[in-house]
């Protein structure tokens, strides 16, 4: 007898039916995901990925969720998460060899501890290793690729290490926005000796700058758009007079006009309106064309 596609997948992972994007999400915003698994091991997902591919239904890997806006549409398909199984680290001399679903901000904690710099950028971005690879997320102009050597991937059935230079890093982007089935399973970076004193004290510092700045106290997706290279993203919004700007639950935030924040039940729609909105705006007079740095996922 043919077992039903959650029976298949409970043999590799736990799986959970129906769950809201709001939960998985930092954004908070989203509808219903059909399943939601957990692999166990590598193995278990590379076999997860066949049992999907024979069901037909479409995939979507996730890590914390920090980048995404997900439609209020229900996904047919599966979220494969690795944050709670992909979460194992080594530090090897100066080299780290991090699985995808370990967090970033713990892991430049760690690498704090074994007397290590170059994830210190990294102290306050609250994404997965996968996540962090993806986006080649960044901040005081550094960025993973900085770090990054080599990244391990799961990609048309085989698991392999593949060079950063095929990772084809740039601002904000890498090879995996092109290739949306390959899986990132694991990283190895190279990092630099230090003072953990000197890194602490950095990192601390910049946790202070972040709390000061950003609207921490809401949920959010980060910055919305990505920096034009003129000047920062949020100095246009701040010069039409923007911030505190409201539609439904999704508002412009009065502390960093280049975050939007759901100050309560916002729908997935309220936030594309404002993001449009800027847009529009911001090209009638400014002629600059904003780009959303926030992964619109799960939209017709
Ligand atoms: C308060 C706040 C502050 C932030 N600050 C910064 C900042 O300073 N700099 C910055 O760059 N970003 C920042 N971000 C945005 C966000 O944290 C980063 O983009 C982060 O890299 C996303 O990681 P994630 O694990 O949450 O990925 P998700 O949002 O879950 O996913 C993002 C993309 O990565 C893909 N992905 C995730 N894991 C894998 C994997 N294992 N294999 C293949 N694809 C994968 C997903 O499919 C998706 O397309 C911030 C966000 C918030 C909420």
């Amino acid at each position: 007898m043919m077992m039903d596609l959650k029976s298949e997948l409970e043999q590799y992972g736990e799986v959970a039916e129906q769950v809201s994007f709001k939960t998985m999400t930092t954004l908070r915003i989203g509808g219903m995901a059909r399943f939601v698994v957990y692999p166990r091991t590598t193995l278990a997902l590379t076999q997860i990925v066949r049992e999907i591919q024979e069901a037909h239904l479409p995939y979507k890997v996730i890590g914390k969720g920090s980048n995404l806006l997900c439609s209020d549409e229900c996904f047919d398909g599966v979220v494969i998460r690795l944050d709670r199984t992909f979460t194992d680290f080594y530090f090897d001399h100066e080299e780290c060899y991090a699985e995808a679903g370990c967090s970033i901000i713990a892991l430049s904690y760690e690498m704090v501890k074994h007397g290590l710099a170059g994830l210190e950028f990294a102290s306050g971005i609250p994404g997965t290793v996968g996540g962090v690879t993806f986006m080649n997320a960044g901040a005081y102009k550094s960025s993973l690729s900085d770090v990054i050597q080599e990244v391990f991937v799961l990609r048309e059935g085989r698991c392999e290490w593949i060079s950063k230079e095929a990772c084809q890093f740039s601002y904000r982007h890498s090879v995996f926005h092109d290739h949306p089935d390959w899986i990132i399973l694991a990283v190895r970076m190279k990092l630099q000796k230090a003072d953990p004193k000197e890194i602490r004290e950095l990192m601390e510092n910049r946790r202070h700058r972040r709390l000061d700045s950003q609207p921490l106290d809401y949920p959010s997706a980060g910055s919305v758009f990505r920096n034009p290279t003129e000047r920062p993203a949020w100095q246009y919004i701040e010069e039409l007079g923007w911030r505190g700007k409201q539609i439904g639950g999704a508002k412009i935030s009065e502390k960093h006009a280049n975050f939007i924040v759901n100050v309560g039940n916002a729908q997935a729609e309220d936030f594309l309106a404002l993001v449009e909105e800027i847009q529009k705006k911001v090209k009638e007079k400014y002629a600059i064309e904003l780009i959303m740095e926030v992964e619109k996922f799960n939209w017709r």
